[in-house]
């Protein structure tokens, strides 16, 4: 991030920030906007809020429309604007000043990766806040991917809405199969993606872990609803492309049908895939979610975050933006400073850090210009 010009984005006012290339520590005690700064960064990489917060929340209190705009160098220069007014409730995004893009054409062009504090909850929460992980991820790095989850959502809706249009009762299997071909195809394509990239991934997710661990060790493991032999196997090997994936999902929804009329809904495909997180202490291996501390999580939520920075590294060819949010905030001193030594070598690209305290400025190897912010207002 070279610019980056914000008007009403949360308490942030009107401001033109100007980032130095190696990045910037952002210093301000609890609640003068900190992560709203980071917010607005991200939210020029996925046109929503990295909390979660609904874009009416995003405009300040006393205005109805907020625009972020900003220039990014990296291999290839953009300049990404984003407007939103709480009015029309309509979003407008622009690159390099064409308006003309659909949003999905303009996501990813920072190629910025936020580590929070909440990332705990990748670890500690259902299986649904770990496949949308690799949504965001797989949709941001991998061509086709956004397309099919799309297509996906759209037929599963379809087929779940056509399951329930009976009175109570079953409804004929005509109505639903229309649905079908769509759903197969897009949600293998899930599935064969999603398989693809934890393969390609979970030694470096490992070798993150231990890195800042120092210790002991996690691994993760993808678990497709459409394993082969059924959806509490483990598919440790890729799970294939192609026909016998479309084959397996047919039979499943055929073997599913009579469950699924009953409830309304479909029991079988990618959106019941679970990305395993597991830790392996002195006695064996467990599942993070259940089993692992509140260290190990957070470990692990930052291992799979320096994953998807290094899924940028290597499918841009350019060092992500790394977006980080008081990550040091409850590891312990061996940890963060393990932490903070790896961020430094992985590579060089930018940082920007917020912390609450300069004293919490700790990046070996680096030393990141220290901006002040309070009440919204940033100073060097
Ligand atoms: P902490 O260190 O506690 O995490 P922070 O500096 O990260 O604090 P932020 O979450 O960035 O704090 O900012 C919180 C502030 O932003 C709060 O004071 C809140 O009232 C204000 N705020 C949030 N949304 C809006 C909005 N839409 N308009 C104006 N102010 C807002
Ligand atoms: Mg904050």
């Amino acid at each position: 991030m070279r610019k980056l010009e914000l008007r009403h984005f949360r308490n942030l006012g009107i401001q033109e920030l100007h980032f130095p290339p190696e990045g910037v520590a952002v210093v301000g005690d609890n609640a003068q906007g900190k992560t709203n700064l980071l917010e607005a960064i991200y939210y020029l990489e996925s046109f929503r809020s990295f909390r979660g917060a609904g874009d009416v929340e995003l405009a300040a209190f006393s205005e109805d429309v907020f625009h972020i705009r900003g220039s990014v160098d990296g291999s290839e220069p953009a300049t990404v604007a984003a407007g939103f007014d709480r009015k029309t409730r309509s979003k407008k995004v622009t690159v390099d000043g064409n308006d003309a893009v659909r949003i999905s054409a303009a996501l990813g062009r920072l190629g910025a990766v936020v580590f929070s504090p909440s990332d705990a909850g990748l670890v500690s929460g259902g299986p649904g806040v770990r496949r949308r992980f690799l949504d965001i991820v797989l949709s941001l790095n991998r061509r086709g991917y956004l397309e099919a989850l799309q297509e996906y959502r759209r037929t599963l809706a379809q087929r779940n809405a056509a399951l329930r249009a009976g009175s109570g009762g079953p409804v004929p299997r005509e109505w639903t199969s229309p649905w079908e071909d769509g759903l197969v195809e897009s949600g293998a394509r899930l599935t064969h993606m999603r398989g693809e990239w934890v393969s390609a991934w979970a030694e470096h997710f490992t070798r993150y872990y231990e890195t800042i661990s120092g210790g002991d060790s996690a691994t993760v493991r993808y678990r497709p609803n459409l394993a082969p032999g059924g959806p509490r196997d483990g598919a440790d090997e890729p799970v294939s492309a192609g026909s016998a994936l479309r084959e397996h999902f047919r039979d499943r929804l055929d073997e599913c049908w009579e469950r699924d009329s009953r409830v309304g809904g479909t029991g079988a495909g990618p959106h019941r895939d679970e990305l395993l997180v597991v830790v392996s202490t002195g006695g064996g291996a467990l599942p993070a979610r259940a089993y692992g501390s509140g260290g190990q999580r957070r470990t692990a939520a930052l291992a799979l975050r320096l994953t998807e920075a290094a899924t940028i590294r290597q499918q841009r060819g350019a060092e992500p933006i790394l977006l980080v949010d008081d990550a040091f905030a409850e590891l312990d001193a061996g940890r963060a400073g393990r932490l903070a030594r790896l961020l430094a070598e992985e590579g060089t690209g930018q940082v920007i850090l917020t912390v609450p305290r300069e004293a919490d400025v700790r990046l070996p190897g680096r030393s990141l210009p220290c901006w002040h912010i309070r009440k919204g207002v940033i100073a060097a």
